[in-house]
């Protein structure tokens, strides 16, 4: 807690002024097997008490006593990769906005499948930006979609990092809230928090990760259990984003914590129990194959091969979308559950 006094000519008055934290984020999941580009135009921009406005829990009691300032937060449906103009534009603007004054804590709301043109690790990107204005000191704690990745930039850079638990994913703001929550315990509690990242070597779609289905139902349902032990406050497994070709794109668990044993075991465990379900996984609806679209100029097709795939309609999804598949990628349903 930050205190500024003031002097009047007779008293000397004491004033504690809140803590400050940030609120920003690019949220889109981006196929780099689509030769679609995601454009600004593609995205919901939000700033200001507009921004504010996504979250609900901002009036409660553990939240109030907290300044949260608003930067921006785009966000797109799943798409392509994103024109780097676009992308530019908005770390430029939080970069700016994180400029504009003292911050001690930064709540990220990302995806973590992101794809820039050109960049290889986007959200890695995003956080050396960020921590290149804020410096070493704020505690900065993303929340994630568990199809996103986690790279050790983008681990380094962040101090508290959790993901979705269920897929279909129908705790997606309560994912938000908890990855505030626990700034908001790790800003209270002062210092910061241990962490331990596990990266599993698995790369499974969504289509054989339902949580609604073992195994991995039963590997998610380990996280209350792992995340109630004395010293740990979040554990979170992310199955990772098979629809980009970066070296990132693999399976992880992160576990934070008060207590560096408790956490390192935490992760350790939960990664363990994800490496050794790996055989178990399997598709979770009828399914069948495509083959590989036909190169262009090969196998007799003479312009772009584009495969159209109608997707079953989501969860918080409006309308149905179609995928188009660059030729000679591996073809198979492209959607996030
Ligand atoms: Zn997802």
């Amino acid at each position: 807690m930050s205190t500024t006094e003031s002097t009047t000519a007779s008293t000397t008055v004491s004033t504690t002024a809140p803590l400050r934290i940030a609120v920003c984020g690019i949220h889109i999941e981006s196929s780099t097997f689509s030769p679609h580009l995601s454009g600004a135009a593609d995205f919901d921009v939000t700033r200001g008490q507009a921004l504010l406005d996504r979250y609900d829990w901002l009036g409660s009691p553990w939240a109030a006593e907290f300044e949260w300032v608003p930067l921006v937060h785009a966000r797109a449906l799943p798409g392509g990769a994103v024109e780097p103009a676009a992308y530019d534009a908005w770390r430029a603007e939080i970069v700016q906005g994180l400029g504009q004054g003292r911050f001690d804590g930064v709540l990220l709301d990302i995806h973590g499948a992101m794809s820039v043109v050109g960049r290889e690790d986007a959200e890695g990107d995003l956080i050396t930006a960020i921590r290149s204005v804020i410096g070493p000191e704020p505690l900065v704690s993303a929340a994630m979609d568990l199809h996103g990745n986690v790279s050790h930039v983008l681990f380094d850079g962040c101090d508290l990092l959790t993901c979705y638990r269920t897929a279909p994913h129908v705790d997606v703001w309560e994912t938000r809230e908890r990855a505030a929550r626990n700034l908001v315990e790790a800003l209270n509690a002062g210092g910061r928090p241990h962490k331990a990242l596990v990266h599993v070597p698995i790369l499974l779609p969504g289509e054989m990760t339902s949580t609604r289905v073992e195994p991995a139902r039963g590997l998610y349902a380990r996280i209350p259990e792992v995340e109630s032990r004395p010293g740990v406050i979040d554990a979170a497994i992310w199955i990772g984003f098979a629809w980009a070709d970066e070296p990132r794109c693999t399976g992880a668990v992160v576990a934070t914590g008060t207590d560096r044993a408790a956490t390192e075991q935490a992760a350790r465990e939960l990664g363990q129990a994800f490496w050794d379900a790996r055989d178990d996984f399997a598709f979770v609806a009828p399914h069948r194959l495509h083959g590989r679209v036909p190169r262009r100029g090969a196998e007799g097709g003479r312009g772009p091969a584009v495969l159209h795939q109608r997707l079953r309609r989501q969860p918080g999804r409006g309308r149905r979308r179609r995928r188009h598949l660059r030729p000679g990628a591996p073809a198979g349903q492209a959607r996030d559950p």
